[in-house]
């Protein structure tokens, strides 16, 4: 590995990783490979301290006790919010960003509190929410819908320091009931969306990709695939 190697942590995978989640790291890296930069993933596993000075970071999705886990871990070795303090950019996916959040309470109505990245809580709604999502996102330079699968009991609630990543188009989102989906605060941001997110979702994955590596444009790729995944889901959204 270089020194200019670009380092993706994928954060408690053995934990949090349902849904095939660590694909979102996988996306980046083959993005970044594409432009001709050197890329590593990196996996911070329940038996390793979380580092601070990985270039991005990526956590998944999970049920309760193995959130509940990551967030025991993610107390104890604080590296991610020094990273997050420090500016580097952190995808957090579903239980993710419950755990992120200042609490959440599981399914059993207990409740955890989380690290507080994010300022946000989760409680348990009487549904839960399965199914495509797609939402107009929010921040500057992101143009295209969004679009995942959710599933989630939780729902979140934003603080005033807390923006949304998008405006539900289709399906729940956060769920609280105020059309918001996602979460962003500084350089880290949350979503529900599922797929994995960045193989559906490519601007947000350079998004996250040119703040990693703190350039303003990356080169276009063309990949006709992804074109058609995007609206092969979209349609799929849109049939409901
Ligand atoms: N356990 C959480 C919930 O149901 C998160 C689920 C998930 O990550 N898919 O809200």
């Amino acid at each position: 590995m270089s020194e200019s190697t670009l380092r993706i942590g994928l954060v408690l995978p053995d934990v949090m990783g349902t849904y095939g989640d660590g694909g979102n790291a996988l996306i980046l890296r083959q993005r970044a490979r594409m432009r001709g930069i050197d890329a590593e993933i990196i996996s911070i596993t329940l038996d390793d301290e979380v580092p601070e000075s990985l270039d991005v970071y990526t956590l998944g999705g999970a049920e309760d006790y193995a959130q509940r886990l990551a967030t025991r871990h993610l107390t104890r070795f604080p590296g991610l919010q020094r990273a997050a303090a420090a500016g580097r950019p952190v995808l957090a996916i579903c239980a993710a960003i419950q755990v992120l959040g200042h609490w959440y309470e599981t399914s059993a109505g207990e409740r955890v509190e989380g690290i507080s990245l994010f300022d946000l809580t989760t409680s348990p709604q009487e549904r839960r929410s399965i199914g495509e999502l797609v939402t107009e996102p929010t921040p500057d330079g992101l143009t295209e819908p969004l679009s995942g699968f959710e599933n989630h009991r939780g729902g979140t609630l934003l603080g005033s320091d807390a923006r949304p990543l998008g405006r539900v188009r289709h399906g729940v989102g956060n769920g609280v009931g105020d059309g918001t989906e996602g979460v962003v605060q500084g350089s880290v941001l949350g979503t529900y969306m599922h797929g994995p997110a960045l193989a559906r979702n490519p601007q947000l994955a350079d998004h996250l990709l040119k703040r990693a590596l703190g350039v303003d444009t990356l080169a276009p790729l063309d990949l006709p695939q992804v074109d058609r995944l995007r609206t092969e889901r979209l349609a799929a959204a849109r049939r409901g």
